[in-house]
C-alpha cells in the first residue's frame, strides 16, 4: 500500500509533484488522467489521493490510513468513491450511465465524489461519449480519475479535459523488486528485466514456458563453450537451433548469452550485484578466473556483430556456428 506522497516521489517523482501541489494549494483537477505502463502505481497513486480528498485526520497532504474515510477507501467500500473496471473486454455504456446517475444524486456522506475508471481505453464509443458529455458539465464536487496503459487509444476529446499524470517506466531494480513479490525467483526476474521494463511484458515472458527453456539453453550453450567447447557445434545442431527457428526468437537467445557473458565481466569486477544469471554464480566465477577482460570485451563485440548480422539476410545457423567457434577460441 502507498503510504504516502513523499514514498511515491521516490518512484514518480513529477506525478507526486502535481499532486501535492494542487493538494496544498487546494486546486484539484475534476479529472485526471493517470497513464503509464502496468505496476506503475496509478491505481494505487488514484487511491492515496481519494484517501487525501476524504481523510478527516490529514497530515499536510498525506492521508491517516486510520480515520473511517481512510479505511472504507482502503477496504473499496467508501459509498463516495466508485471504481470502474472493464465488464469482460470493455466498459459499457451503462456502467457510465450508472455513474451519472449515482452523482446525480447528493453524495451520500459529504458532497464530495469520486470516481475512478481503470483501462479507461477500453471503454466502447459509446461509453465513451458518455463520458465526455459527463466530463464537460463537471460536478463543483466531482473528481474523476481516468487509468490507462494505452493513452494513444483514448479520444483526444477526453484528454484535453483531464490534468495529464504521466507514470514512469519501472526502473529494472523496482521491476525485479515486483516480480519477486509475485512469487518468481530472483534470478529468472533479473533476467527478465533486462529484456524489457513492461510489467506486462515481464509477466508474458515469465508465463512463458519457450523463454524458461531458452534460458536454460543459454546456460547450457555457456557451459558447453567453456567446459567441453569440442561438444558446442553439435551442441547448436541438436539443441539450440530446434528452440530458436525464429530471427526474432535467436534475437532474443543472443540477448541473453550477451548477459552471461558480461556476468562473467562483472564476476571479474567483483561486481556480483549486477549479475544477471545469479542462479550460476558459481559456475561464472569459476570461468571468470580462467579468462581475462580483454578476451570477453572481445567476445561480447563478438556476439553484439553477430546479432546485427541477424537483422541481415545471414544464415541463422552458420551465424550460430560462427558464435560458437569465435566463443570457445576465446
Ligand atoms: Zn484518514
Amino acid at each position: 500500500m502507498l503510504k504516502s506522497w513523499t514514498q511515491l516521489s521516490d518512484v514518480q517523482p513529477t506525478v507526486a509533484k502535481i499532486v501535492v501541489n494542487s493538494l496544498r494549494r487546494d486546486r484539484i483537477a475534476h479529472a485526471y488522467l493517470l497513464d503509464g505502463m502496468k505496476g506503475t502505481g496509478k491505481k494505487e497513486t488514484s487511491y492515496l489521493f481519494a484517501k487525501s480528498l476524504f481523510c478527516k485526520n490529514r497530515d499536510g497532504e498525506d492521508p491517516c490510513h486510520q480515520c473511517v474515510n481512510c479505511k472504507r477507501i482502503e477496504s473499496r467500500n467508501h459509498p463516495d468513491v466508485h471504481v470502474v473496471e472493464p465488464d469482460g473486454n470493455s466498459i459499457k455504456k451503462h456502467q457510465i450511465q450508472y455513474l451519472q446517475e449515482e452523482f446525480s444524486k447528493t453524495g451520500l456522506e459529504s458532497k464530495q465524489k469520486i470516481y475512478i475508471i481503470d483501462h479507461a481505453d477500453k471503454m466502447t464509443t459509446s461509453a465513451a461519449n458518455s463520458l465526455l458529455k459527463f466530463l464537460e458539465e463537471p460536478n463543483q464536487e466531482t473528481y474523476a480519475f481516468l487509468l490507462t496503459e494505452n493513452i494513444h487509444r483514448i479520444l483526444n476529446t477526453i484528454i484535453s479535459r483531464c490534468q495529464p499524470l504521466s507514470f514512469q517506466a519501472l526502473t529494472s531494480k523496482r521491476l525485479i523488486d515486483k516480480l519477486v513479490e509475485q512469487g518468481y525467483s530472483p534470478s529468472i526476474s533479473t533476467t527478465v528485466a533486462q529484456l524489457t521494463n513492461d510489467m506486462n511484458e515481464a509477466l508474458e515472458l515469465l508465463t512463458d514456458d519457450w523463454f524458461a527453456e531458452a534460458r536454460l539453453l543459454v546456460i547450457k550453450l555457456y557451459e558447453t563453450l567453456q567446459v567441453r567447447p569440442q561438444q558446442a557445434l553439435l551442441f547448436i545442431h541438436e539443441k539450440w537451433m530446434p528452440h530458436f527457428p525464429d530471427r526474432s526468437q535467436l534475437e532474443i537467445g543472443l540477448d541473453l548469452l550477451l548477459y552471461i557473458y558480461k556476468d562473467m565481466l562483472y564476476a571479474q569486477l567483483q561486481k556480483n550485484e549486477e549479475i544477471v544469471f545469479i542462479d550460476q554464480l558459481e559456475l561464472i566465477e569459476k570461468q571468470s578466473l580462467q579468462t581475462t577482460q580483454s578476451k570477453i570485451v572481445d567476445q561480447l563485440s563478438f556476439i553484439l556483430q553477430s546479432k546485427s548480422r541477424l537483422a541481415s539476410n545471414v544464415n541463422a545457423h552458420l551465424l550460430m556456428e560462427q558464435i560458437a567457434l569465435n566463443l570457445q577460441e576465446g
